[in-house]
């Protein structure tokens, strides 16, 4: 009989938006006429429509593909060059950042990018996953064969923790045993932290101390105000030789559905054969996506470039601003009710502490049965997730200002 993937069966059991899913589902069975009144603030998806300029961007590629003169078949794997141009000059060297346009690497999304990354790494790297952390990290590197197995807590054999909490104010500290590889996300999924110039430089100069390869996920980067806070890695000198940077246009235009993000592969970066020799990771990288894939499809492409436009830096801008503004709304709602809260000025999301003696599950219970909110319990992105709850910025104001609101149940005196 022919075998399975065994590493699949070490991913924990914890599903948690399903189970997420699942508790709304049964709430509003059991109480029909409030379940209108839910509102979500659980999953990390957009809610307002596209900037004008990648809709008519992508009507006029349409109609190039309808015509004979414009129309296109395959994409070249790695992205259109006025993309790839657009991004690098926009993104990177725009902000001081030595990133060429041939160093970008168009795709469907960071989350394919971030399973896709492990297939050119050898096996046995020892990896590095803060706690909490965007499950995606973990779960590509269980099925990649790179942990052992979990255990009770939700953790699993074979992982170093980085643990990001209150007391080092969401800011991992460097690992006390040796690493291969290190994840690394900012501003931060689920915490809304930032990590800062001093901070990147340390884990910069770690990875090259150590020959430990960093994957920079910034995926957040576009909401970003703090002018001291870096939007690159490739910010910090050295970078271009130990970091890949994961970028994704879901958060910054609302293209969650429309699918499209980009790695950047400096030519610079070298990993290590079994044999010694130093190879570098851009040749394998390519050679990975013209063989597994044949690119991002022409409207999307031709949307994505236009969101580097004037234009459409400025609509970005606009929707990314008006996250802000809601992020503000929930995290000044949480203090207000005595509660301590991260992120909010540079993300999307609010990390509020739950109040005293609630459990992180205990307060979702508490806010989808009493104020019918839906949040995302924190214990479910990792052991020190616990005692947290994130509640996500992307929605209508209206829902904000109501939710802002129905936070009152986690007040003090409305809880045991
Ligand atoms: C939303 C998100 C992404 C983006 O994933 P896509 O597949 O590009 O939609 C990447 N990383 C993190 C941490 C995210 O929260």
């Amino acid at each position: 009989m022919f075998r399975i993937n065994e590493n699949f069966l070490k991913l924990s059991a914890g599903y948690l938006f399903p189970e997420i899913a699942r508790r709304v589902a049964a709430y509003a069975k059991e109480n029909p006429t409030l379940a209108s009144r839910i509102i979500r603030c659980g999953i990390g998806d957009v809610t307002e429509p596209l900037p004008a300029a990648a809709t008519d961007a992508m009507r006029k590629a349409i109609d190039d593909l309808a015509g004979r003169e414009n129309f296109r078949g395959y994409p070249p794997p790695n992205g259109y060059d006025f993309v790839r141009a657009a991004i690098a000059q926009g993104d990177f060297r725009s902000r001081g950042c030595a990133i060429d346009d041939d160093e970008i690497f168009l795709s469907d999304g960071s989350k394919p990018d971030a399973s896709a990354i492990l297939e050119i790494l050898g096996t046995g790297n020892r990896v590095a996953i803060t706690d909490p952390v965007y499950p995606v990290y973990v779960d590509t590197n269980v099925m990649a064969g790179n942990s052992g197995s979990p255990r009770t807590d939700g953790r699993h054999e074979g992982f170093t923790y980085l643990p990001c909490t209150l007391a080092n104010g969401f800011s991992p500290e460097l690992p006390t045993q040796p690493v291969d590889v290190i994840h690394l996300c900012s501003p931060n999924n689920p915490t809304g932290a930032t990590l800062d110039r001093d901070a990147l430089t340390r884990w910069v100069d770690y990875a090259r101390e150590h020959h430990a390869l960093i994957m920079f996920d910034a995926a957040y980067e576009a909401f970003i105000r703090d002018e001291s806070i870096p939007h690159s890695i490739y910010e910090i000198d050295g970078a271009r030789e130990c970091a890949i940077e994961f970028r994704s246009l879901s958060k910054v235009g609302g293209f969650t559905g429309v699918r499209c993000g980009y790695t950047v592969m400096p030519k610079a970066l070298h990993g290590a054969a079994s044999d010694g020799r130093s190879v570098a990771l851009h040749g394998l990288w390519m050679r990975r996506w013209s063989t597994c894939s044949n690119g991002v499809s022409w409207p999307v492409q031709c949307a994505a470039a236009a969101l580097y436009s004037p234009e459409g830096r400025a609509q970005t801008r606009a929707l990314t601003d008006f996250y802000l503004e809601n992020a503000n709304l929930l995290e000044c709602a949480c203090e207000s009710l005595g509660l301590a809260a991260s992120g909010a000025r540079n993300s999307p999301y609010v990390w509020a502490a739950c109040p005293k003696g609630l459990s992180s599950w205990d307060a979702f219970d508490l806010l989808l049965n009493e104020a019918q909110v839906v949040t995302t319990p924190g214990a479910g992105f990792g052991k020190c997730g616990e005692g947290f709850i994130r509640i996500s910025a992307f929605n209508s104001r209206a829902n904000v200002q109501e939710v802002a609101r129905r936070l009152t149940v986690l007040a003090p005196s409305a809880t045991r």
